[in-house]
């Protein structure tokens, strides 16, 4: 069974514990709903990639981004910086948080299928590493920021190499029917090619390919790997030389249960490397610098949202049995992949033990709506009461960088721990910023 909490989590006396701090005195401090965020994890994962990457390609062939969509704010850009990796950013926010943390635009990388003028003069501008291309009118805009600003950028091209990741539909991008990239199969790659190679202020670096999102086996990962390097050998059989550079995207799944099995790093970068090193080989090409971007599987586990119970509802169904509807201090303003993606947590009573029986329940938030809902099925001891506190964890990628201010609810906190003391990295917004844009 994996391990659905991060490193320095563990429960002593039934009482779940962050960096030896107990879960009562955390909510007691920060209040609740909060997200919790274990500092050493998020670095350690952070690192591990960075190892993989150098001890599968050798040292310095290849970057890690952390993709920042999944979590970022100054403070942890900060630590992505001190990591030694790059940062993915794909709107002009994610690029201000950056620079807010004085991260060098050198190891920025830019993505986003719409970016606008203004977003792009600015990447050019400031010097990202890269911006990384995904439709024709965006080579004409970045080609044109270039020109003003006398520079040539150094630009990967989006590319959808047709594979359905075994995925949720929503975070599957690779198959063809999607708004991102060109497709390989039906030649938009080519033309996007031919069409770079027009504008002297545009250096094409190579490709990029994003499969997908929380995926637990590497075959998809190895066969957009040889689709992709396919073209870097279309591409020097064409010019006579090859690109220097290839992005092989982000995806790599956590344990959101226990039954979920995430791939290490090094195993997952190692499979990478036989993959890329043969298909090299078959296409008789130099392997190109790798780069690869996650985000979830270095933010996703290092965080718990710590909620309180305010109601407990036993319902009556249909069949006669009987669902407790548990209801939390937030929900689907804190934590949507529940309702867009049919996503699965765990929860566990994080302030006491219960030999209580468990009872079919539902975790809720205080929305609105129907659809609030943290965990649609789960058993929780029977006796859970308004007042105790229900941890969450993994919640750290898409949780609070989706949140929202539905029903006017105050998103929540950031709160970093480690070494046994807790600050608050991003704070609470109050009622003041919820009124704050009423003109
Ligand atoms: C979302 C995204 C990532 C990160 O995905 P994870 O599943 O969080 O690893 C990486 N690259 C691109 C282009 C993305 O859109």
């Amino acid at each position: 069974m994996a391990n659905v909490w991060s490193a320095n989590a563990n429960f002593k006396d039934g009482q779940l514990a962050l960096c030896g701090i107990p879960a009562q005195q955390l909510a007691a401090e920060f209040g609740t709903p909060t997200f919790f965020l274990d500092e050493k994890d998020f670095r350690d994962r952070a690192a591990a990639w960075s190892r993989a990457l150098n001890d599968s390609f050798g040292k310095d062939a290849g970057t890690v981004y952390y993709a920042g969509k999944a979590f970022i704010c100054v403070e942890v850009a900060r630590w992505v910086e001190q990591a030694g990796i790059g940062l993915d950013v794909c709107t002009g926010g994610e690029l201000a948080v950056a620079l807010a943390a004085k991260f060098p635009p050198s190891k920025i990388q830019v993505h986003g299928n719409n970016k606008s003028v203004a977003e792009i003069t600015r990447a050019v501008e400031i010097g990202v590493a890269t911006i990384v291309v995904d439709s024709l009118f965006e080579i004409e805009r970045i080609a044109a920021a270039a020109k003003k600003a006398g520079k040539v950028q150094a630009v990967l091209l989006r590319l959808t190499p047709g594979i359905e990741a075994h995925t949720h539909e929503s975070i599957a991008t690779a198959h063809e029917d999607v708004k991102f990239g060109f497709s390989i199969a039906s030649g938009a790659a080519w033309e996007a090619v031919l069409a770079v190679r027009k504008h002297s202020e545009i250096e094409l670096r190579g490709f990029h390919g994003h499969i997908g999102s929380q995926i637990l086996s590497m075959d998809a990962f190895e066969v957009a790997a040889d689709r992709l390097i396919a073209l870097l050998g279309q591409y020097r059989d064409e010019f006579g030389a090859e690109l220097p550079e290839l992005d092989l995207g982000g995806g790599y799944g956590i344990s959101y249960l226990p039954t979920d099995e995430p791939l290490s790093p090094s195993v997952a970068i190692g499979a990478l490397a036989v993959a890329v090193h043969a298909a090299c080989k078959k296409y008789n090409l130099g392997v190109p610098k790798i780069s690869i971007e996650p985000g979830r599987a270095i933010v996703g586990p290092a965080m718990f949202t710590l909620y309180e119970v305010g109601t407990t509802k036993n319902v009556v169904l249909e069949s006669g049995a009987t669902r407790n509807y548990v209801s939390v201090d937030g929900g689907m303003s804190d934590n949507i992949r529940t309702s867009l993606y049919g996503a699965e947590y765990i929860a566990v009573i994080a302030n006491r033990t219960s030999t209580s029986e468990s009872r079919s329940s539902r975790v809720v938030g205080k929305h609105c709506e129907t659809g609030d809902i943290v965990i649609r099925n789960i058993d929780l001891p029977g006796d859970i009461s308004p007042g105790d506190l229900l941890a969450v964890p993994a919640t750290g990628a898409y949780g609070r960088s989706m949140a929202s201010n539905y029903n006017h609810v105050a998103r929540p906190p950031v709160v970093a721990v480690i070494d046994g003391k807790a600050r608050v990295i991003l704070r609470r917004e109050s009622e003041a910023d919820l009124l704050g844009l009423d003109v």
